[in-house]
């Protein structure tokens, strides 16, 4: 959560997108309200850059719920490293005395969506098996916010 301020600053940033509500003090609070969710203030400022960076004249300025979609998948929640080499999907599968059961990974740590997600898996395209060098590549190529 952030100050009315310092989202205010990053909404304000907004202001050539078409439909940003210029004069309308209530529905620009609304703006700011979506973009105080955020964690800190540079992740807010990470998230107004992805907007403004790639507007076009045609580009509409998001909406509450726009914002509030962006910041949730920027938050970074416990998931599996998608790289790990120990176990799949983040778990890994034991067999003891006849009995096979899944266990956690330790590779559970706070990641952001993006990063995750756009990871080929086994099975999607992208994806090979014996490069996991190119999945590398991938991620490291879309990390930079
Ligand atoms: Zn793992």
């Amino acid at each position: 959560m952030i100050s009315a301020e310092i989202a205010g600053k990053q909404v304000k940033r907004m202001f050539q997108m078409r439909g940003y509500p210029k004069g309308e003090p209530e529905a620009l609070k609304e703006l700011v309200k979506a973009l105080q969710i955020s964690a800190s203030e540079d992740q807010a400022k990470a998230l107004v850059s992805s907007f403004v960076e790639q507007a076009t004249s045609e580009s509409q300025c998001p909406l509450p719920g726009d914002i509030r979609k962006a910041v949730k998948s920027m938050q970074e929640e416990s998931r599996p490293d998608p790289l790990c080499q120990k176990c799949e999907d983040g778990w890994v599968i034991r067999t003891r005395a006849g009995y096979s059961g899944a266990t956690r990974c330790s590779c559970w740590a706070p990641r952001p969506a993006a990063a995750w997600d756009r990871v080929p898996l086994p099975g999607q395209p992208g994806y090979f098996e014996d490069d996991k060098r190119t999945a590398e590549m991938l991620r490291a190529s879309e990390v930079k916010l």
